[in-house]
């Protein structure tokens, strides 16, 4: 019988579908000890992190991540710092394979002038800033505006803006940050503007997050009928229609055509915008937008521009992994060929194929990562794991510590009536998992 060493880096969904894969193929034959090394004082991931607070059915994921946990053979290991607190040299030199499932942490920029203005954020502080992530409680964010503008045709500009755009209050019954929700309900916002640079046909929005939009209860939300009957004759026009751009399409026309309420906020979608420049005195104020137009299939450039006058602009335009030490990065990911870096290095999840896909998708992608590890396995090496890398005095939150946390923040919601409270103090998150 073969026993493996398998140490996988990030405790986010693509970690925890590769652990599965593992535990998975294993036979009579062929074992694998898990251990699942993470940053943070607390496991999950975007799933915690990232997933909308008022998308609750989305983090429902976690059960399946639990289950993984309590397999035998899986240990975790968080607030252990690759980088820091061990070398990614040691950890490959200690297990037959070191899987990176680290994601894709970096918010893209936009490149043009103007985005360095105080108020103009990315959504990756925005998002981490409203869900409680420890690192990000304090990003400087002021909701005293009346509009808000968030870059980006994708699902997490969806997000945000629904996250400024929906009447605070229908957050009380969710998880989002404590210090977040006491912001947003001061909030000035009564109008967001989510602008693509693309047609309709091109957004990366998919079907059902658009067909939720006019389910909001207090928030009327707009598109141009127009530009949606024109995406959709252009499409046509270049033959066979793929089923989800067809229903993108048709939700989208469902929020043009639906019965506004009348209610006085208000969330606007706008295609073909290109953000130009971003202006403001110390402080943004103004975006200019190119306004393009599809020719010939092609998006090009208008000599026309519109201006939104704004307090507040969150950019959500995509995400590229963090540089590690020695590792190449290229195009925003951790270089690869299938998920193999070199020798007993994967990488598995956004940082192998780029910030793409919903979270069932790094089930897929992990299990191939898996596979390929089985066929490259040698001979399973002779050696004690993490535990004779760490220092005997670091403290590391173990799956019980864990569940301590856990169990903390699911008491504190019970009490608030929402799903869990969670804490935002590294200091007391650490005390909390080892108490
Ligand atoms: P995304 O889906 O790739 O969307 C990024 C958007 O940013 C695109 O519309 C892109 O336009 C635009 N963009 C990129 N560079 C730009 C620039 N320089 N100027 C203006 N616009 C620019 O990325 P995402 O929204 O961050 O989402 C990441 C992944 O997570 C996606 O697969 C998404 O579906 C998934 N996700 C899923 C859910 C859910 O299922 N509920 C929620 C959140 C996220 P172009 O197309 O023109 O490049």
């Amino acid at each position: 019988m073969a026993a493996y060493k398998i140490a996988i880096v990030g405790a986010g969904p693509a970690g925890y579908f590769t652990a599965q894969a593992l535990q998975n193929a294993q036979t009579d034959e062929l074992t694998f000890t898990i251990d699942m090394i993470e940053r943070l004082p607390t496991p999950w991931g975007l799933v915690r992190s990232g997933v909308a607070p008022d998308h609750p059915k989305i983090k429902t994921v976690s059960k399946v991540f639990e289950k993984i946990a309590k397999e035998n053979g899986f240990r975790l290991f968080a607030n252990v710092e690759l980088g820091k607190d061990i070398s990614l040299k040691d950890l490959r030199d200690q297990y037959d394979a070191v899987v990176l499932a680290t994601g894709s942490a970096a918010g893209r920029k936009l490149g043009i002038a103007g985005e360095d203005l105080e108020n103009v954020l990315s959504s990756a502080d925005f998002v981490p800033w409203y869900n409680a992530h420890p690192d990000f409680t304090n990003v400087e964010v002021d909701l005293n505006t009346d509009t808000a503008v968030v870059i980006g045709a994708g699902n997490v500009a969806m997000d945000i803006a629904r996250m400024l755009a929906i009447n605070p209050s229908e957050l009380d019954s969710t998880d989002t940050a404590e210090h977040a929700l006491t912001k947003l309900k001061q909030s000035n916002i009564r109008c967001v503007i989510i602008c693509g640079r693309r047609g309709p046909e091109h957004a990366a929005f998919t079907a059902p997050e658009l067909r939720d939009l006019p389910k909001l209860e207090n928030t009327d939300v707009y598109i141009d009928a127009d530009q949606i009957n024109q995406a959709a004759l252009r499409i046509e026009q270049l033959g066979e229609v793929e089923k989800d751009l067809r229903n993108n399409l048709e939700a989208m026309r469902l929020i043009a055509e639906h019965d506004k309420k009348g209610v006085d906020r208000k969330l606007e979608i706008k295609f073909l915008a290109n953000p130009k420049e971003i202006k403001g005195n110390g402080k943004v104020s103004e975006v200019i937008f190119t306004i393009n137009e599809v020719k010939d299939g092609k998006v090009v450039a208008t000599d026309k521009t519109f201006s939104i006058k704004t307090g507040l602009v969150i950019t959500a335009i995509g995400y590229d992994a963090v540089e590690y030490q020695g590792i190449k990065i290229e195009k925003g990911r951790i270089a690869n060929i299938a998920g193999h870096v070199e020798h007993n290095l994967y990488v598995t999840g956004w940082a192998k194929r780029g910030p793409t896909g919903v979270i069932g998708t790094n089930k897929s992608d992990s299990a191939d990562v898996v596979q390929l590890i089985i066929e490259n396995l040698k001979e399973p090496k002779q050696s004690e794991g993490i535990t004779a890398l760490l220092k005997s005095a670091h403290v590391v939150i173990d799956q019980t510590g864990w569940e301590k946390i856990n169990a903390s923040e699911v008491i504190s919601g019970e009490l608030a009536g929402k799903p869990r409270i969670k804490e935002v103090d590294w200091k007391r998150l650490i005390s909390l998992g080892t108490s």
